[in-house]
């Protein structure tokens, strides 16, 4: 990293660790330099070459993962630096390697197929350029003609992707359209990597969500019903979390899924309150939603693992003194009532619940 942003080094080398634990990578160490900008070769400076490169050898490392997005010639540089069998990626590739092993429904993994060749494209060379070294320069100036072939049918895949996905979004429209005729309210639960979205659905509907200590554990919406004691109901909706930073193109082909929360009746932000930064996840799941289409849909915060923090007192009066907040702990299901009554009266105010649910 070459810059310390709003997370800190530190904080993000943290994410990126339990990115590669979900991507099912065991790390063994980490590090980070300080420049003014990064090497344009090698994105880090020789020295750090040099040294990560005999903690290659010293751990028997397999793969190497920056926390910032490489370019096509940093990553074949970097390999080469490295040697061996050694493979170089960056935040983006691996993000988008766990969103391949997680895509669930078609149209997750056409968006992930698309994010795949979209980040592709740019750094096509690599494997041509190798060509050219192999056939010692006999076939020079192929590569370059095979990529701009390959470089051509990635472009013509791309486009048809792109239509198929049109395609699988409008007809989830309809599906939402007729969901929404349905009168039953939509609640989403929003908020950060983490923070135990999918164990609070899980406790609430008894549904079978993967809840793993690994971020990205539900990547599609996932809807369940929930019938509250009085006897009412409501759709709660999981969706993909927040990361700190999301490349630009995971953001692009994840539109859809934050879409979805656009037709919500309430927005619920799950908070991990035991994370030594909750105040900036929040910050940044706010920012990502006044980005959305969601500024009139009536929101509750949920402060979840109170049984993890060491002061549950302080910030339960911390909770009490703000509005819309409810401290629960999602695993051991305390403070779940208290949460079934405060969605309970958000939704009193919504005409949706008034109107569908008096006969
Ligand atoms: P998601 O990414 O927001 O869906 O988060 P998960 O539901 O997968 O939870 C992430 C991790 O936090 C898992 O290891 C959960 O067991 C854990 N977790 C979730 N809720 C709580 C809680 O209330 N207390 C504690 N101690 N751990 C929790």
């Amino acid at each position: 990293r070459h810059s310390a942003d709003l997370f800190g080094v530190e904080e993000s080398l943290n994410e990126l660790t339990q990115l590669a634990d979900t991507a099912g990578l065991m790390v063994v160490g980490s590090t980070y330099q300080k420049l003014v900008s990064p090497n344009s070769r090698t994105y880090i400076g020789s020295g750090k070459v040099a040294e990560i490169k005999s903690a290659i050898h010293a751990l028997g490392v397999e793969t190497v993962i920056f926390d910032d997005e490489l370019s096509a010639g940093q990553l074949r540089n970097l390999e080469k630096a490295f040697g061996g069998d050694v493979r170089v990626c960056d935040r983006t590739a691996l993000i988008l390697d766990i969103f391949n092993q997680r895509a669930a429904t078609h149209e997750a993994a056409l968006q992930v197929a698309l994010a795949q060749m979209e980040y592709q494209l740019p750094r096509l060379t690599k494997m041509w350029t190798h060509l050219e070294r192999q056939s010692g320069g006999q076939v020079k100036g192929m590569g370059e003609k095979q990529i701009e072939v390959d470089k051509r049918i990635l472009r013509t895949q791309i486009g048809v992707l792109k239509k198929e996905l049109e395609s699988v979004r409008k007809h989830r429209k309809q599906y939402r359209n007729q969901r929404l005729s349905v009168p039953v309210p939509v609640v989403s639960l929003v908020g950060y990597t983490n923070a135990g979205k999918s164990t609070l659905l899980n406790q609430l509907t008894g549904a079978n969500v993967l809840a793993e200590d690994q971020l990205f554990a539900t990547l599609d919406p996932t809807t369940r019903r929930v019938q509250m004691k009085n006897g009412k109901e409501f759709l709660l909706t999981d969706t993909v979390g927040f990361i700190q930073k999301l490349p630009t193109t995971v953001v692009a082909a994840f539109r859809a899924t934050l879409e979805e929360i656009s037709e919500s009746s309430l927005l619920v932000h799950v908070v991990d309150i035991s994370h030594p930064l909750a105040e900036q996840q929040i910050e940044a799941v706010d920012r990502v939603l006044s980005e959305l289409d969601v500024s009139s849909i009536p929101r509750l915060m949920v402060w979840n693992k109170v049984d993890k923090v060491s002061n549950p007192d302080i910030i339960r009066l911390e909770a009490e003194k703000r509005d819309d907040v409810v401290c629960i702990s999602a695993l051991s299901g305390q403070g779940l009532n208290d949460f079934c009554g405060a969605i309970q009266e958000k939704l009193k105010d919504s005409m949706v619940w008034v109107e569908a649910l008096i006969p």
